[in-house]
């Protein structure tokens, strides 16, 4: 069977729900670009540019990057593409996003393939992100400044009330698979495959 040219996997979950370590996953073994928006920002943060600058501290407070800043920058990723094969990872996290990105998918002609859902429950992301977090600063390296337990609690409400929605959303054109978040990397990742057949 000849492969799609276009393939558009969006991760849905909650903070702490392994979305990052799964999507890098999926990226390699289906060759597609994984675009985590955490990541690209994170990046603009280290690197002090102007952008950083500005969205350091919506960062550091676990609160969202205005939309009309998230839109521009996946518009930019999509536009040099001759093929969009990729995975999101962090995007969309509201409902303007969402319909945003469906405008530019329209435009490029490239449907949304699957749009996995990781569930798992609440007290286990809250361990699971401060437990990275200490990790992290065990073996010496840099702690994300948003991975405390304070912040995680307001990224999951942020979550719940501006993300939660884009569930419904998908579910309702039929796209959304939900996995079963908890179990090993092995485990869940097999789910995800699963759930794409
Ligand atoms: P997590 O899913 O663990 O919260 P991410 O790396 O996906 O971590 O995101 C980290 C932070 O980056 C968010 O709390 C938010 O401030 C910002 N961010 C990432 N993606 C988006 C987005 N699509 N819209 C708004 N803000 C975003």
């Amino acid at each position: 069977m000849t492969q799609p040219k276009h393939n558009v996997v969006i991760f849905l979950g909650p903070p702490g729900a392994g979305k990052g370590t799964q999507a890098e996953r999926l990226a390699q073994d289906k060759g597609l670009v994984k675009i985590s928006t955490g990541d690209i920002l994170r990046d603009h943060v280290a690197r002090g540019t102007d952008l950083g600058q500005q969205v350091k501290p919506i960062l550091d407070a676990g609160q969202l990057v205005p939309d009309d800043i998230l839109i521009a920058l996946i518009r930019d990723k999509l536009a040099s593409m001759d093929a969009v094969r990729v995975i999101f990872d962090g995007f969309p996290r509201t409902g303007a996003q969402a319909k945003e990105l469906d405008v530019l998918l329209e435009e490029l002609g490239a449907p949304v393939s699957a749009v996995p859902l990781l569930e798992v429950p609440d007290q286990v992301l809250i361990d699971r992100i401060v437990d990275r977090g200490r990790q992290a600063a065990a073996r010496g390296e840099a702690v994300r400044s948003d991975d405390t337990e304070e912040v995680a609690r307001r990224r999951q409400e942020i979550y719940r009330e501006q993300t939660q929605p884009l569930i419904d959303y998908y579910s309702a054109r039929g796209q959304l698979t939900r996995v079963d978040g908890v179990g090993s990397m092995d485990e869940v990742y097999g789910r995800i495959l699963g759930s794409m057949k």
